[in-house]
């Protein structure tokens, strides 16, 4: 396995790219693509709509800096098949990395988001949300609730 620390916030960088994207935009350090499970939501203008766990290859990891280069093409085309009666809109974001080992080991027969087995997420650094907005949408998957 590579020593890519996970734990720390990383800051998401979209991209479009065929192949590989190169070097790290901010410190021209290596990438390398991690197989990891994010949360993505989808989102309409500065409003979050339903959140989503997937597991996707789409985040390269800079072995130098805190940022992960998301090939913005992959996550579109995972999110656009989608599943019936998911509300996908036209955007997205990715929130950021669940942290699958922080989950306690009496809690891994739950579904991730159950109650009590809350999901821990790594959220990404430059999310650009109020912190307003984060709460209320990120405790729960794949469900809207609305108030
Ligand atoms: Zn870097």
């Amino acid at each position: 396995m590579s020593s890519l620390n996970l734990k720390t916030p990383r800051e998401a960088i979209y991209q479009s790219f065929k192949g590989h994207p190169g070097a790290c935009p901010k410190c021209q350090g290596e990438l390398l693509r991690s197989t990891q499970t994010y949360m993505v939501a989808t989102r309409y203008g500065k409003e979050l709509g339903d959140t989503f766990v997937i597991g996707g290859d789409f985040g390269w990891f800079c072995t130098q800096c805190p940022v992960v280069v998301i090939d913005a093409d992959r996550v579109g085309e995972m999110m656009s098949v989608g599943k019936p009666g998911w509300r996908v809109g036209p955007e997205f974001l990715v929130l950021g990395i669940v942290d699958l080992d922080a989950i306690p080991q009496n809690k891994r027969h739950l579904p991730l988001g159950a109650p009590g087995a809350p999901i821990p997420l790594i959220e990404f650094s430059n999310l650009g949300l109020s912190k307003k907005s984060q709460t209320g949408s990120l405790n729960k998957t794949g469900r809207k609730r609305h108030k």
